[in-house]
């Protein structure tokens, strides 16, 4: 069977390269006799697929020496409590930047936990856009200073970490991380689901500076402490075996294809090839970002009239292509275009829309 067109959200597109390869190893991983999954985590085995990830990480992202690298369970969601936890400490203020849902989401969980504030918005324009870096109110009180670097749902994105602070800057990442070269020094914390850009769901990349740690609250339950993940190389507890083996091979994958900046060489032509028929549609498709502020990762777009949306859908469906419906939130389309989304994909998307529209003008 052809492999589908897949825009999905996330769990998203891997790479198939990768796919074929841990289906040959499936039974028989290594000489070992079983699959990865079948391995115990404390084998030499094991060990060696979890410690090459994590070089592989500070390898493709640079990564400084002054930083940790930790592999945890819980997903992104996991981190928006985890962070205040440790983070969030007595008299100092949280400062969440919301551009979307997943902001919402993060700053939800610290106001459970301390004093909070928000530092910008965009939601009176239903979040189409990155507000102004120079505008955000910070204040020595702050103990972080929180974004969003991808908003996935409405498909604005950051391009550029110039903000005006001097509070630590912190990050979820989810939905773009290793889609291009991040200055990491310009930031104490970064965290990242696995399932959009580096492999499937079950892990969590956190990449923190060991200054920060040193601060961090102590009572806390064991597994929601940063440090004990830091102590025990991520192997505290049993770690998702299998997600971290799937990384390892994205990670390679990555390498073998130009790094960070490869891909973002790559995520740029496929972002231009649908921003272009956006554009040049005379209105027929209306991107919901605003220009400046428009993601590479997530094209949201609406057709000119909402029932067109619908039948655009319906035909994209039945045309092989898969994951199109916008959020509910945004409404509309959405094209997912993670670093395992082929160029092939999004010029077949790109004709596709093109045909669309010539056919329902
Ligand atoms: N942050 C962002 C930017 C996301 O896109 C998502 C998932 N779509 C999340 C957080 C939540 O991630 P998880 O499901 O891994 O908790």
């Amino acid at each position: 069977m052809a492999r589908a067109h897949n825009f999905n959200a996330g769990p998203a597109a891997l790479p198939v390269e990768v796919l074929e390869e841990a289906q040959k190893e499936l039974v028989n991983f290594n000489n070992t006799g079983m699959s990865v999954m079948e391995l115990s985590h404390r084998s030499k085995d094991y060990e060696a697929v979890h410690n090459e990830a994590i070089s592989l990480v500070k390898d493709l992202l640079n990564v400084p020496d002054d930083y940790e690298v930790l592999l945890i369970q819980g997903g992104a969601s996991l981190q928006f409590s985890m962070i205040p936890m440790n983070f969030l400490t007595n008299g100092k203020t949280a400062n969440y930047i919301l551009t979307g849902a997943w902001s919402e989401k993060a700053l939800k969980e610290a106001k459970a936990l301390g004093e909070t504030k928000i530092g910008a918005a965009s939601k009176e324009s239903n979040y189409t856009y990155i507000p102004d870096r120079n505008s955000i109110e910070t204040s020595s009180d702050d103990a972080y200073v929180h974004i969003t670097s991808n908003n996935t749902i409405f498909g604005t994105q950051y391009h550029d970490f110039d903000l005006n602070t001097s509070a630590p800057l912190f990050a979820d990442m989810s939905s773009d991380i290793l889609s291009k070269p991040i200055p990491v020094d310009r930031f104490s914390f970064i965290y990242a689901g696995a399932q959009k850009n580096l492999g499937p769901s079950g892990v969590t990349l956190v990449i923190v500076k060991k200054e920060l740690l040193e601060q961090s609250k102590e009572n806390i339950p064991t597994l929601l402490k940063y440090n004990t993940h830091v102590e025990k190389n991520s192997l505290y507890h049993t770690p998702p075996t299998f997600a971290i083996y799937m990384l390892n091979k994205v990670l390679h994958w990555i390498k073998d294809n130009g790094g960070a900046a490869g891909m973002q060489i790559r995520n740029k032509e496929k972002a231009e090839l649908l921003y272009d028929v956006i554009d040049n549609s005379g209105g027929f498709y209306k991107g919901h970002a605003q220009e400046e502020s428009r993601s590479y990762m997530n094209v949201t777009f609406n057709l000119k009239k909402e029932d067109l949306n619908q039948k655009f859908l319906m035909e994209a469906k039945q045309a092989g292509f898969v994951g199109l419906n916008g959020h509910r939130s945004v409404g509309g389309c959405r094209a997912s275009i993670y670093n395992a989304v082929s160029v092939e994909s999004c010029k077949a998307l790109k004709d596709f829309m093109i045909d669309f529209q010539q056919k329902n003008q």
